[in-house]
Protein backbone atom coordinates (compact mmCIF):
# COMPACT_ATOMS: atom_id res chain seq x y z
CA UNK A 1 0.00 0.00 0.00
CA UNK A 2 1.36 3.23 -0.78
CA UNK A 3 1.71 5.92 2.18
CA UNK A 4 2.37 9.72 1.71
CA UNK A 5 5.16 10.82 3.41
CA UNK A 6 4.97 13.08 6.04
CA UNK A 7 7.70 15.01 6.74
CA UNK A 8 6.78 17.01 10.67
CA UNK A 9 9.27 20.25 11.83
CA UNK A 10 9.28 20.40 15.79
CA UNK A 11 10.50 23.91 16.44
CA UNK A 12 10.69 23.51 19.62
CA UNK A 13 11.12 26.39 22.41
CA UNK A 14 13.11 28.06 19.75
CA UNK A 15 12.80 31.69 17.46
CA UNK A 16 10.96 34.53 17.49
CA UNK A 17 7.79 35.71 15.70
CA UNK A 18 9.75 37.18 13.24
CA UNK A 19 11.80 34.22 12.81
CA UNK A 20 8.96 31.77 12.64
CA UNK A 21 7.11 33.53 9.97
CA UNK A 22 10.15 34.19 8.33
CA UNK A 23 11.05 30.65 8.26
CA UNK A 24 7.50 29.60 7.25
CA UNK A 25 7.71 32.31 4.16
CA UNK A 26 10.87 30.44 2.52
CA UNK A 27 9.71 26.86 3.34
CA UNK A 28 6.05 27.80 1.56
CA UNK A 29 7.73 28.94 -0.93
CA UNK A 30 9.78 26.01 -1.99
CA UNK A 31 7.72 22.97 -0.02
CA UNK A 32 7.81 19.94 -2.76
CA UNK A 33 4.72 18.36 -4.39
CA UNK A 34 4.85 14.45 -3.01
CA UNK A 35 4.64 14.93 0.82
CA UNK A 36 2.97 16.36 3.24
CA UNK A 37 4.74 18.65 5.32
CA UNK A 38 3.98 19.80 9.22
CA UNK A 39 5.38 22.53 11.04
CA UNK A 40 4.57 22.14 14.59
CA UNK A 41 5.61 25.74 15.66
CA UNK A 42 5.55 26.78 19.86
CA UNK A 43 2.25 27.41 20.74
CA UNK A 44 2.42 31.19 20.96
CA UNK A 45 3.05 31.03 16.94
CA UNK A 46 0.48 29.03 15.59
CA UNK A 47 -1.19 32.47 14.45
CA UNK A 48 2.06 33.70 12.91
CA UNK A 49 2.49 30.59 10.97
CA UNK A 50 -1.15 29.80 9.79
CA UNK A 51 -0.66 33.63 8.21
CA UNK A 52 2.15 32.79 6.27
CA UNK A 53 1.25 29.52 5.28
CA UNK A 54 -2.46 30.72 4.32
CA UNK A 55 -3.25 29.16 1.01
CA UNK A 56 -0.37 26.51 1.41
CA UNK A 57 -0.68 22.50 1.18
CA UNK A 58 1.69 23.30 4.52
CA UNK A 59 0.03 21.57 8.00
CA UNK A 60 -0.14 23.01 11.25
CA UNK A 61 0.80 20.90 14.10
CA UNK A 62 1.06 21.47 18.17
CA UNK A 63 3.62 19.98 20.14
CA UNK A 64 1.58 19.69 23.21
CA UNK A 65 -1.97 19.57 24.44
CA UNK A 66 -3.45 19.36 27.83
CA UNK A 67 -4.45 16.00 29.03
CA UNK A 68 -7.33 17.85 30.78
CA UNK A 69 -10.38 19.74 28.36
CA UNK A 70 -11.58 23.20 28.31
CA UNK A 71 -12.20 24.87 31.97
CA UNK A 72 -9.72 25.81 34.94
CA UNK A 73 -6.79 24.63 34.15
CA UNK A 74 -4.17 27.42 34.09
CA UNK A 75 -1.40 27.31 31.64
CA UNK A 76 -2.72 24.83 29.15
CA UNK A 77 -3.67 24.64 26.02
CA UNK A 78 -7.15 22.39 24.99
CA UNK A 79 -7.17 20.13 21.82
CA UNK A 80 -10.02 22.25 20.98
CA UNK A 81 -8.54 24.90 21.04
CA UNK A 82 -5.43 23.65 18.79
CA UNK A 83 -7.92 22.36 16.01
CA UNK A 84 -9.76 25.86 16.60
CA UNK A 85 -6.56 28.05 15.64
CA UNK A 86 -5.71 25.38 12.15
CA UNK A 87 -3.96 22.69 13.82
CA UNK A 88 -4.61 19.22 11.97
CA UNK A 89 -1.43 17.13 14.05
CA UNK A 90 -0.26 16.90 17.55
CA UNK A 91 2.67 15.77 19.36
CA UNK A 92 2.14 13.03 21.90
CA UNK A 93 4.87 11.67 24.24
CA UNK A 94 7.94 13.45 22.51
CA UNK A 95 10.67 12.20 24.76
CA UNK A 96 11.23 15.66 26.20
CA UNK A 97 8.05 15.92 27.62
CA UNK A 98 8.13 12.43 29.16
CA UNK A 99 11.60 13.58 30.68
CA UNK A 100 11.72 17.00 31.73
CA UNK A 101 7.99 16.91 32.36
CA UNK A 102 7.00 13.89 34.10
CA UNK A 103 4.89 12.77 31.64
CA UNK A 104 3.83 9.07 31.93
CA UNK A 105 2.16 6.49 29.91
CA UNK A 106 -0.95 7.38 31.77
CA UNK A 107 -0.68 10.41 30.65
CA UNK A 108 0.16 10.21 27.46
CA UNK A 109 -2.97 8.22 26.97
CA UNK A 110 -4.71 10.69 28.21
CA UNK A 111 -3.54 13.50 26.09
CA UNK A 112 -3.51 11.22 22.48
CA UNK A 113 -7.39 10.55 23.64
CA UNK A 114 -7.86 13.95 23.94
CA UNK A 115 -6.37 14.45 20.73
CA UNK A 116 -8.73 12.19 18.91
CA UNK A 117 -11.91 13.98 20.85
CA UNK A 118 -11.09 16.81 19.04
CA UNK A 119 -10.80 15.70 16.01
CA UNK A 120 -6.25 16.24 15.67
CA UNK A 121 -4.26 13.55 14.56
CA UNK A 122 -1.87 12.40 16.94
CA UNK A 123 1.56 12.00 16.32
CA UNK A 124 2.65 9.33 19.37
CA UNK A 125 6.10 9.59 19.86
CA UNK A 126 8.08 6.14 21.47
CA UNK A 127 11.97 5.04 21.30
CA UNK A 128 14.17 3.92 23.93
CA UNK A 129 17.42 4.86 26.02
CA UNK A 130 20.75 3.83 25.33
CA UNK A 131 20.82 1.80 28.20
CA UNK A 132 17.58 0.10 27.18
CA UNK A 133 18.75 -0.38 23.83
CA UNK A 134 22.21 -1.50 25.05
CA UNK A 135 20.75 -4.00 27.24
CA UNK A 136 18.51 -5.28 24.36
CA UNK A 137 15.52 -4.20 25.56
CA UNK A 138 14.25 -1.89 22.41
CA UNK A 139 11.20 -4.04 21.42
CA UNK A 140 10.15 -4.44 25.38
CA UNK A 141 10.04 -0.92 25.46
CA UNK A 142 7.84 -0.17 22.67
CA UNK A 143 5.67 -2.57 23.25
CA UNK A 144 5.00 -0.85 26.34
CA UNK A 145 4.94 2.37 25.16
CA UNK A 146 2.36 1.70 22.70
CA UNK A 147 0.64 -0.73 24.67
CA UNK A 148 -0.34 1.91 26.82
CA UNK A 149 -1.86 4.09 24.80
CA UNK A 150 -3.33 2.11 22.33
CA UNK A 151 -4.41 -0.57 24.09
CA UNK A 152 -8.20 0.84 24.54
CA UNK A 153 -8.20 1.95 21.12
CA UNK A 154 -10.80 0.91 18.45
CA UNK A 155 -8.98 0.23 14.61
CA UNK A 156 -11.49 3.00 13.61
CA UNK A 157 -10.25 5.42 15.61
CA UNK A 158 -6.87 4.55 14.27
CA UNK A 159 -6.96 5.97 11.19
CA UNK A 160 -4.84 9.18 10.74
CA UNK A 161 -3.06 8.65 13.86
CA UNK A 162 1.01 8.47 13.06
CA UNK A 163 3.44 6.80 14.80
CA UNK A 164 7.29 8.56 15.39
CA UNK A 165 9.99 6.46 16.44
CA UNK A 166 12.50 8.25 17.87
CA UNK A 167 15.35 6.60 20.35
CA UNK A 168 15.93 8.69 22.88
CA UNK A 169 19.86 8.75 22.63
CA UNK A 170 19.45 9.96 18.62
CA UNK A 171 17.22 13.26 19.64
CA UNK A 172 19.51 16.22 19.37
CA UNK A 173 22.55 13.92 19.85
CA UNK A 174 23.92 14.16 16.20
CA UNK A 175 23.57 10.35 16.59
CA UNK A 176 21.41 9.14 14.44
CA UNK A 177 20.34 5.54 14.06
CA UNK A 178 21.52 4.01 11.15
CA UNK A 179 19.25 3.17 8.34
CA UNK A 180 18.82 -1.03 9.27
CA UNK A 181 18.66 0.21 12.64
CA UNK A 182 15.64 2.38 12.52
CA UNK A 183 13.87 0.07 10.01
CA UNK A 184 13.88 -2.79 12.05
CA UNK A 185 11.72 -1.07 14.73
CA UNK A 186 9.89 0.30 12.35
CA UNK A 187 9.00 -3.44 10.99
CA UNK A 188 8.70 -4.16 14.54
CA UNK A 189 5.73 -1.59 15.37
CA UNK A 190 4.41 -2.23 11.89
CA UNK A 191 4.11 -6.00 13.11
CA UNK A 192 2.29 -5.05 16.18
CA UNK A 193 -0.30 -2.92 15.24
CA UNK A 194 -1.37 -5.49 12.38
CA UNK A 195 -1.48 -7.51 15.60
CA UNK A 196 -3.67 -5.18 17.32
CA UNK A 197 -5.56 -3.59 14.19
CA UNK A 198 -5.28 -5.69 11.45
CA UNK A 199 -3.39 -5.49 8.28
CA UNK A 200 -5.26 -2.55 5.98
CA UNK A 201 -5.35 -0.57 9.49
CA UNK A 202 -1.46 -1.34 9.94
CA UNK A 203 -0.07 -0.97 6.51
CA UNK A 204 -2.08 2.66 6.23
CA UNK A 205 -0.55 4.25 9.00
CA UNK A 206 2.64 6.39 8.41
CA UNK A 207 5.93 6.06 10.62
CA UNK A 208 8.12 8.25 11.36
CA UNK A 209 11.63 8.39 12.02
CA UNK A 210 12.93 10.74 14.57
CA UNK A 211 16.76 11.43 16.19
CA UNK A 212 19.18 14.03 14.46
CA UNK A 213 17.66 13.39 10.51
CA UNK A 214 19.38 15.97 8.55
CA UNK A 215 19.41 16.74 4.85
CA UNK A 216 22.43 14.23 4.13
CA UNK A 217 21.40 11.18 6.08
CA UNK A 218 17.28 11.76 5.10
CA UNK A 219 17.33 9.68 1.59
CA UNK A 220 19.08 6.47 3.26
CA UNK A 221 16.60 6.69 6.01
CA UNK A 222 13.40 7.12 4.03
CA UNK A 223 14.45 4.88 1.23
CA UNK A 224 13.40 1.95 3.88
CA UNK A 225 9.97 0.17 3.27
CA UNK A 226 8.19 1.53 6.67
CA UNK A 227 9.65 4.46 7.30
CA UNK A 228 7.59 6.94 5.97
CA UNK A 229 9.11 10.46 6.76
CA UNK A 230 10.42 12.14 9.58
CA UNK A 231 10.00 14.00 12.71
CA UNK A 232 12.73 16.91 12.34
CA UNK A 233 13.73 18.82 15.58
CA UNK A 234 17.35 20.77 15.03
CA UNK A 235 16.93 20.67 11.19
CA UNK A 236 13.63 21.88 10.73
CA UNK A 237 14.50 25.10 11.90
CA UNK A 238 16.70 26.20 8.71
CA UNK A 239 14.34 26.69 5.11
CA UNK A 240 16.98 25.17 2.92
CA UNK A 241 18.21 22.20 5.06
CA UNK A 242 14.50 20.89 5.94
CA UNK A 243 13.44 21.28 2.59
CA UNK A 244 16.11 19.14 1.21
CA UNK A 245 14.61 16.94 4.13
CA UNK A 246 11.08 17.17 2.22
CA UNK A 247 12.58 16.64 -0.70
CA UNK A 248 14.34 13.12 0.19
CA UNK A 249 10.98 12.15 1.26
CA UNK A 250 9.85 12.55 -2.19
CA UNK A 251 11.42 9.36 -3.58
CA UNK A 252 9.31 7.31 -1.35
C1 LIG B 1 12.76 15.74 17.88
O1 LIG B 1 12.79 16.64 18.69
O2 LIG B 1 11.72 15.12 17.71
C2 LIG B 1 13.99 15.43 17.15
C3 LIG B 1 14.00 14.35 16.41
O3 LIG B 1 15.05 16.29 17.29
P1 LIG B 1 16.41 16.26 16.43
O4 LIG B 1 16.02 16.13 14.99
O5 LIG B 1 17.05 17.57 16.72
O6 LIG B 1 17.21 15.10 16.88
Amino acid sequence: MSRIPLVAGNWKMNGRATTAAQLTTDIVAAVPAGVEVLLCPPLVYLDTVVAASRGSQVRLGGQNLAALTDGAVTGEVSAEMLADVGCRYVLVGHSERRTLFSEDDAVVASKFRRALAAGLQPILCVGETLAQRETEQTEQVIDAQLDAVLSDITAEQMSGVVIAYEPVWAIGTGKTASPEQAQAVHAHIRARLKACFGIAVAESLRLLYGGSVNADNAASLFVKADIDGGLIGGASLDAATFLAICQAATAK
